[in-house]
């Protein structure tokens, strides 16, 4: 006769009860791993809950998992966070594969040390094989070690006898359930069937609950849904074929066609290629574990004619008031700047002249408008991919969405509102900048994409939420079924697939670190940048506005080492007059004072960043085009009224002029020329600091001829990458390649600082690789005078600097000349900066 099994697993610890649910780590207190309980621990013995075998117990201590005869599995946690301790504070009794009873001692902890070294000592008891169980006492409260606590169902089984016939039960590995529609009665029964041939007694398990697999009811009942993850578990003589089956027709659809290109099918494809880890590139840094959902952008039934004009005409009117009405709304919320900016080009684009002039000739030859509208913004789109600019195809993103946007409204679409589970990894071909700024961010941890850049409003977005984001992946990652378990790295740019227990603590216990270091970085911004053998090194900032300048200054930054005077030029009909440049440089200058520098670098336009004043020719290559210092002296007016306005804030701070672009020394010598003219006119005796940006190899490789001419460099890692590699800097698939620590790259480095000094000229960095800390002791072991780096960084890069000791600088700097690649490069640099961190730890302990 059939009978259910219980088992009670008693209390591992004396301490106070808590439901999952209250655990502050959602690893956690989501179940992903199993149910269970945490205890927040007043003894220091962990004990056996069940009879059973140790099935794993983790080499640091801290985690113990105990399977029964029965294949139920229980993993005890203690703590959070303290596979960090690496032992310290635990001591094993037992070992792997060895049998214990009930109540018995497994692993001894220090309690003080681990409250004062870890996370938390609360300790989790999760049942992992997913048998269902009932608490048998309150869920809070105390209780005492041994004491009964859960009572376990362990399903229908045949007979006592039986049972201890079937043995070992074994566990299939998850699948993800590919049918659209769960596993509803016609699927279900065809599950239930083929577990029926089999003698073994055979369970489908989802997270907690379980199903006996040879009832149609029972399955049906577990609710799946399409990307659910399933296990199957089975004892018995043929456990092992049931479960190679019965996993099979699970990932086939069982009996169910499941439509091609859907979702079985691909997964099949990522197992078979074992592709555990996807790459793209860090769009916004950080990291999570979540689970996988797919979102895709809803398609829109258009109808291409209409007869009557005037309405559609209206429609279109009305469908552009109100979206320009949503942005507004979405600006007034928006929490940044960057993020406001966003909305407002968008609002621009629904008054963009040609566009409108396109949609209205369509209207004009009986189209309908929401025909007309999506054909207008198709079109445009569609010139601006083609243009061969990485940064214009992003733009065409934006107009796709603000596309989008109106013809929903012509078409009196409601947005349907994703329907997210907690913990969300978004996957899409692509996100548009409003759906990523709808983002509800309370379910969604991060997302990564195929399409997008680093550059891209979406990535800006992201950055503004916090939102670690990757982009550039491959399309393989559309396959993915919703729900399966995936590890975001923005940091490394990985997607890593269902990753084990040890992969998600190492990824937690990182980020604990981080969050630590940045509040003692933050605590220290103000120290002076010294290295450890007692050398200053000046940590500037980049900025682009008089509010980031003042950021800056908080933050400890100690000068501007490029302010970036194209915000005053762009995104207007006319150019800034010269009262408007000086109000602007000279507050600058006085909120960093006479004792820091501030280094302006002349306006650096062209063709990819056009100006609506200055007429130009479009450009098959705009980075290879009328850019920078360039554009400037063909335009000399522009450059002259530039030098006055900046020029007005001589004395407010120690003034540099920085000319960008520059590859010929005739640039160089009639910019200077221009200079000093004003300057005379001015009646300035003395001429502010005038140096040039090392941003194209022309200019590195001549730096010895220039070095004579100049009272500094600064070198612009962004573009002279591009340039040495000829790899577009903002291309999407060619971010991963386009490293600044390419050796050819920081080979030009060292010998624009070799040509500097030799003529006691100072060298500065403000390209992006300054703000990498894994980047400091290089670029100060090349000899780099000044590292200018984004605002927020300040703080990190002077801590960097602080760890370091400038003779083992040199070394590594002079290890990496040597090297391949950038690889090889990033590499060793990370093996120098674990010694460093360790060596500094050891120094400060
Ligand atoms: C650079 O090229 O590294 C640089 C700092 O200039 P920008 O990024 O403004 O082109
Ligand atoms: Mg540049």
């Amino acid at each position: 006769m059939a009978t259910t099994q219980h088992l009670q697993l008693l209390a591992p610890l004396s301490g106070v009860l808590m439901p999952l649910d209250q655990v502050p780590d959602p690893v956690f207190s989501s179940r992903l791993i199993g149910d269970g309980l945490c205890i927040d621990p007043t003894s220091q013995t962990l004990c056996a809950p069940l009879a059973g075998v140790i099935s794993n117990v983790q080499r640091s201590g801290h985690a113990i998992s105990i399977t029964d005869d029965s294949g139920v599995q229980v993993l005890m946690h203690i703590g959070l966070d303290t596979v960090n301790l690496d032992g310290q504070g635990f001591k094993r009794l037992v070992e792997e594969g060895q049998r214990v009873e009930a109540g018995q001692a497994l692993i001894e902890f220090n309690a003080d040390y681990i409250a004062l070294n870890a996370r938390s000592l609360l300790t989790l008891m999760l049942v992992v094989s997913a048998e269902p169980f009932t608490l048998l006492t309150p869920d809070s409260g105390l209780v005492e070690s041994g004491q009964p606590l859960l009572r376990l169902s362990l399903g229908n089984q045949a007979s006592d006898s039986r049972v201890e016939e079937e043995g070992e039960t074994l566990f299939s590995k998850p699948v993800n359930l590919p049918n659209p529609n769960g596993l509803h009665a016609r699927p279900a029964a065809v599950f239930a069937q083929a577990a029926k041939g089999f003698s073994a007694s055979i369970c489908l398990h989802k997270q907690q609950a379980s199903a006996n697999a040879k009832s149609l009811v029972a399955i049906m009942a577990l609710q799946t849904a399409q990307g659910d993850a399933l296990q199957v578990s089975a004892a018995g003589e043929d456990a092992e074929l049931a479960i190679k089956t019965l996993i099979e027709l699970l990932a086939a659809g069982c009996g169910e066609t499941v439509a091609k290109g859907g979702v079985s099918e691909p997964i099949a494809r990522v197992e078979a290629s074992s592709a555990k880890l996807l790459r793209g590139v860090c769009a916004s840094p950080g990291s999570a574990f979540g689970r996988v959902v797919q979102v895709a952008e809803q398609t829109l039934e258009v109808v291409e004619f209409a007869s009557d004009q005037a309405l559609e005409r209206r429609r279109l009117e009305q469908a552009l008031v109100q979206a320009a009405l949503a942005l507004q709304i979405l600006r007034d919320n928006a929490t940044g700047t960057a993020q406001a900016e966003i909305f407002k080009a968008h609002q621009e684009l629904l008054e963009d002249p040609s566009l409108l002039e396109q949609a209205h000739v369509l209207i004009a030859e009986g189209k309908s408008a929401a025909f007309a509208w999506r054909s207008s913004t198709e079109a445009t789109s569609d010139v601006f991919k083609n243009l061969g600019s990485a940064l214009l195809a992003e733009r065409a993103a934006d107009l796709a969405d603000v596309g989008q946007r109106v013809l929903k409204l012509i078409l009196g679409v409601q947005d349907s509102a994703w329907v997210l589970p907690e913990q969300a990894i978004l996957i899409a071909e692509q996100l548009t900048p409003s759906q990523t700024a709808g983002l509800d961010t309370s379910k969604v941890l991060g997302f990564a994409t195929v399409g997008g850049g680093a550059t891209s409003h979406v990535a800006i977005l992201a950055r503004a939420f916090g939102l670690p984001a990757i982009c550039g992946l491959p399309t393989q990652v559309l396959s993915l079924v919703s729900g399966t378990q995936v590890l975001l790295d923005a940091d490394k740019g990985e997607l890593q697939l269902d990753p084990d227990l040890s992969a998600i603590e190492q990824l937690q216990a990182k980020r604990q670190q981080q969050r630590l270091r940045h509040q003692r970085e933050l605590e220290h911004a103000s120290l002076a940048a010294c290295t450890r053998d007692g050398h200053h090194f000046e940590v500037t900032a980049n900025v682009a506005s008089l509010p980031e300048a003042e950021q800056a200054m908080a933050l400890g930054g100690e000068g501007v080492g490029l302010l970036r005077s194209e915000f005053l030029y762009l995104e207007r009909n006319t150019a800034p007059s010269h009262d408007e440049q000086a109000v602007t440089y000279s507050a600058i200058a006085r909120a960093l004072g006479p004792e820091r520098n501030l280094v302006v670098r002349t306006l650096d336009v062209g063709g990819d960043k056009p100006l609506a004043y200055v007429p130009m020719d479009s450009e098959a290559n705009p980075f290879l085009g009328m850019r920078g210092i360039r554009l400037c002296l063909e335009r000399p007016e522009l450059l002259r009224e530039q030098f006055r306005a900046i020029l007005t804030c001589a004395g407010l701070a120690r003034l540099h002029i920085m000319l960008p672009m520059v590859s010929q020394l005739s640039e160089l010598r009639e910019a200077r020329q221009m200079l000093e003219e004003e300057a005379l006119t001015l009646g300035l005796k003395a001429l502010p600091k005038l140096g040039i940006m090392i941003e194209v190899p022309a200019a590195a490789l001549m730096a010895d001829l220039f070095a004579p001419e100049v009272d500094f460099f600064s070198i612009g890692t962004n573009d002279l990458t591009q340039y040495t590699l000829a790899m577009d800097r903002d291309h999407p698939r060619l971010a991963s390649q386009a490293d600044s620590l390419h050796p050819a790259v920081l080979r030009l480095i060292a010998s624009t600082v070799k040509a500097a000094h030799a003529h006691g000229k100072w060298v500065g960095v403000c390209g992006a690789l300054a703000s990498e800390t894994l980047a400091v002791p290089l670029l100060l072991g090349l000899g780099v005078d000044e590292l200018s780096v984004s605002v927020p960084l300040i703080p990190a890069i002077k801590a960097t600097i602080r760890e370091v000791d400038l003779r083992d600088c040199h070394v590594i700097a002079q290890h990496v000349l040597g090297l391949e690649s950038a690889e090889q490069v990033r590499e060793a640099l990370q093996r120098h900066q674990q010694t460093a961190v360790v060596t500094s730890l050891v120094l400060e302990s």
